[in-house]
């Protein structure tokens, strides 16, 4: 038999956990760790409310989960209710799938005014995410994005959208009724580099296009000669297709949604909260990277939300790449018996099914380098220790009622309507009368 905990119920951890199942078969008990009560991770707060066909592959997860030799802790932190050393004497291996949550820093004067939100916050809010329920952006004028990938059109489209589009969604009523009472006519996007060096894909941009209020719009001077397309990927000559068609006349839409290439944030103003940034004009290097060519200009902005990457915050005893953002390791190896998946690996790029070959090379890590019946005491170790510690470990089983009273608690024709507070998840859990859905 071996051990295994996964740290982290997100993408990378449910496809670890489906690869050692495969790997070992009856031979391995998998133990899935989350600080939340509730699983998923990524799939339930990063993924877009209005993207539910990518939220689908959640049925997959749980086809893992309610295996008998898989299973949900949650609510329980690892590096404080329970340590990677203690783990790593219960469990054969220890795999962190943990992700990458936290926001890069956009790194220039007044990016901590308020009003500047990185995008782990802002999409946290609109997806529910406990530790950003009470975020309530200024929704009271123009919006800045700031990067040129899909969590910025993520936010873009998320900003521009009406109540009526987001039927089917599983957007949050606090964040449903704050974007349907804001009153922003202008979103900028602001791509550091050009048309030809986004990191935008056809299907997300396209969406773009089709806007009830909004219009999407490109200068024409900002193109590269039509020939140059030919030279790209597939799927890149696919996006800036998309970006030509915004470069035509713009629709008569009531928010504008700007394309501004070759622009970056500088410096960020304003009087106790941001009201304008300060961009500067870039070209783009011989190594291809966006440099400064002193020209700037002023663009007014009541909300900044950053989408330039994220990073994996550190745990306690675990070697850190600090540069990097994400926990130091060698082909998802950290030292023995403690793996990285995922992003926590490999830095936060690629779709959600990028995960699933990590998770086959972290049981082929395991296979590799653990014996099959080392004597580790595994699950039990666990639970002793969390009594111990006066933890409250919710089940999988918990979870099944928590999403019950989310799915009752649906507004017509939406999925969910999530739980907003951990104490609100707990007592749907079964562990007392459940408050109202809401932050
Ligand atoms: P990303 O794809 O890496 O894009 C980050 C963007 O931020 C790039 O355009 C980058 O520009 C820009 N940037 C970085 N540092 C900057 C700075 N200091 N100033 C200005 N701009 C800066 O990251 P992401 O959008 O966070 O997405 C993460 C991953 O999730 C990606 O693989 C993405 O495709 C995936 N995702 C997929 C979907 C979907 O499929 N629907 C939705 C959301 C996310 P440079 O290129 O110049 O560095």
């Amino acid at each position: 038999m071996r051990h295994i905990a996964v740290i982290g119920s997100g993408p990378a951890g449910y496809y670890t956990a489906e690869a050692c199942q495969k790997q070992f078969g009856d031979g391995c008990r998998v133990d899935i760790v989350d600080r939340l009560p509730v699983p998923y991770g990524l799939i339930r707060t990063g993924v877009a409310p209005d993207h539910q066909s990518i939220k689908a592959v959640s049925r997959r997860y749980e086809a893992t989960a309610l295996s008998d030799n898989v299973r949900f802790v949650g609510n329980v932190t690892v590096g404080e209710q329970v340590t990677i050393p203690e783990l790593l004497e219960l469990y054969d291996a220890v795999v962190l799938a943990t992700g990458a949550p936290a926001d890069r820093p956009l790194g220039v004067p007044g990016d901590d005014l308020p009003g500047v939100i990185g995008s782990a916050a802002f999409v946290g809010w609109y997806n529910g995410h406990p530790d950003f329920a009470d975020l309530k952006p200024p929704l009271d004028g123009p919006a800045v994005v700031v990067g040129a990938g899909n969590v910025a059109l993520d936010v873009a489209r998320i900003l521009a959208k009406t109540a009526a589009e987001f039927a089917g969604s599983d957007i949050v009523n606090h964040a449903l009724d704050h974007l349907d009472a804001g009153i922003h006519e202008q979103v900028t996007i602001l791509a550091r580099r050009g048309p030809h060096q986004i990191a935008m894909t056809p299907k997300e941009l396209g969406e773009l296009g089709h806007l009830a209020r909004a219009a999407p719009v490109v200068d024409p001077a900002d193109l590269p000669p039509v020939e140059a397309d030919a030279a790209l990927d597939p799927g890149l000559r696919k996006s800036v297709t998309h970006l030509r068609s915004f470069a035509g006349p713009p629709a008569n839409k009531p928010i504008t949604l700007t394309f501004d290439f070759y622009a970056m944030p500088v410096r960020l103003e304003g009087d106790g909260r941001v009201e304008r940034v300060i961009v500067e004009r870039t070209a783009i290097d011989a190594n291809g990277r966006a440099t400064g060519t002193g020209e700037t200009y002023v663009l007014p902005a009541r909300l900044v939300v950053s989408c330039i990457g994220y990073r994996t915050p550190p745990i306690a005893d675990v070697p850190y790449d600090a540069k990097l953002g994400r926990f130091a390791n060698d082909d998802g190896r950290i030292g023995p018996g403690l793996y990285a998946a995922g992003w926590a690996r490999r830095g936060p790029t690629g779709t959600i099914g990028t995960n699933r070959p990590d998770g086959f090379l972290i049981a082929d890590h395991i296979a590799a380098d653990t014996a099959k019946d080392s004597g580790k005491e595994g699950r039990p170790g666990l639970d002793r220790l969390l009594a111990a510690r006066g933890a409250d470990p919710v089940t999988f089983r918990d979870w099944q009622r928590i999403e019950a009273a989310e799915i009752a608690a649906a507004r017509d024709g939406a999925p969910r309507e999530k739980f907003t507070s951990v104490a609100g998840m707990l007592a749907a859990s079964g562990r007392g009368e459940p408050p109202a859905i809401g932050p």
